[in-house]
């Protein structure tokens, strides 16, 4: 544990979660938390349909710009239309006191927007991932959801997902000795004509949409700040797909305990795990950050064994319930917006490692 010792665990792991002060942003005891979600695309379709195992949470309201989803979806869960919402009447939200959360699942660039509206309207916000596009906006938002008195969460789903959740433990006690080496890689093959290959709209490429699950594991899995970071990246700019954002992005991090970190960021080749390799064995997940399907191994005296770890919560649920305990209780999220922030000041100095072909000291 000596490593360990000398790290600052991300606030919030365990019992350990910070009490916010004042009282404010309770919501109504005997209901729901009611949520909004803004953006009805595939991911929200996910999030949807992951209500029915909140036990704290509801689907309270629909936010799009196309009427033919509010339709189909309002009718799919039940949603009123004097709760359905284009984007030009999504200010109106604040007269609706059945929404206690707006669920952000836009492209990345309409983050800070609607985050921000949602405050001003009174409204707690969970912003999907990446934060934003920039630190500066990460830094907006905060600010907004703090004036307001609201709470902001971001949608790292990993950490209410069980697997993960004991891979920090673990990594966390030296189950495998004091880590030394955290390696993880994450990438899918994009396919052509999508928002997410249109800078203006994600901000970057696969760093920003996949490469970001990569690095927020490797903080998580150390509880430490990295100190240094260093980028290569390689695009291919002929590949249509690549003219305005990156397709491979590969960093290595030093942290302050001297763990190292090697990561691969992708948008070509489809790989998603990630290995803790402690002075005694490794600890890897592999699917680590998928929606389910985690799959756990661990090297100790000599012998690799999978570890199963029984089916909790799923982890969209978790999320979802997370965030209105922390509104019911007045409690800070585990994931704010600081977190969010601390991904993005990351995603910008590894940018501008790779841009500048050198070593970017982070202290
Ligand atoms: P998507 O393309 O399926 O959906 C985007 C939605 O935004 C669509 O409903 C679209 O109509 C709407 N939209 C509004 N204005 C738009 C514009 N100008 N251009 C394009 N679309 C516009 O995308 P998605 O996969 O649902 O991603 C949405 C967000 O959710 C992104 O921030 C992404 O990073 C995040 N996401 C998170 C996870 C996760 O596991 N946490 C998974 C997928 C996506």
């Amino acid at each position: 544990m000596r490593n360990a010792d000398r790290r600052t665990v991300i606030a919030g792991l365990g019992a350990g979660l910070a009490l916010a002060a004042g009282n404010a942003c309770a919501a109504p005891r005997g209901r729901k938390i009611g949520y909004a979600i803004v953006g009805l695309g595939s991911y929200a379709e996910l999030i949807m349909s992951k209500f029915a195992e909140c036990e704290q949470s509801r689907l309270v309201a629909l936010v799009s710009g196309t009427p033919d989803k509010l339709k189909r979806f309002g009718e799919k869960y039940g949603i009123p239309e004097s709760h359905r919402y284009s984007y030009q009447t999504f200010d109106r939200i604040r007269d609706n006191p059945d929404i206690d959360v707006v669920y952000v699942i836009l492209p990345n660039s309409m983050h800070a927007e609607y985050t921000v509206r949602a405050a001003q309207a009174g409204k707690h916000v969970m912003c999907e991932k990446p934060m934003a596009v920039s630190a500066a906006e990460c830094r907006t938002m905060i600010e907004a959801c703090r004036k307001a008195g609201r709470k902001l969460m971001i949608g790292y789903r990993s950490r209410f997902e069980p697997y993960n959740r004991l891979a920090i433990d673990l990594a966390k006690k030296g189950f495998v000795g004091p880590t030394q080496i955290i390696t993880a890689d994450h990438g899918f093959n994009a396919r052509p004509n999508q928002w997410r290959l249109d800078r203006a709209l994600s901000g970057g490429g696969s760093l920003m949409d996949i490469g970001i699950y990569s690095l927020n594991a490797v903080r998580y899995l150390t509880g430490e700040e990295p100190v240094e970071v260093s980028a290569v990246e390689s695009t291919d700019r002929n590949d249509p797909r690549f003219r305005t954002v990156e397709d491979r992005i590969s960093f290595l991090m030093r942290f302050p305990s001297g763990i190292e970190t090697t990561c691969v960021s992708s948008y070509s080749s489809n790989h998603n795990m990630y290995r803790v390799t402690g002075t005694e064995g490794w600890i890897q997940l592999e699917p680590a950050t998928s929606y389910e399907g985690q799959k756990m191994w661990i090297r100790r005296d000599g012998r690799t064994e999978e570890r199963q770890v029984p089916a909790g919560k799923g982890q969209h649920a978790g999320q979802l319930d997370h965030l209105a305990e922390c509104i019911r209780n007045d409690t800070k999220p585990l994931v704010g917006g600081e977190e969010g922030l601390a991904d993005m000041r990351l995603i910008e100095a590894i940018y501008r490692s790779a841009r500048e072909g050198r070593r970017i000291s982070l202290t």
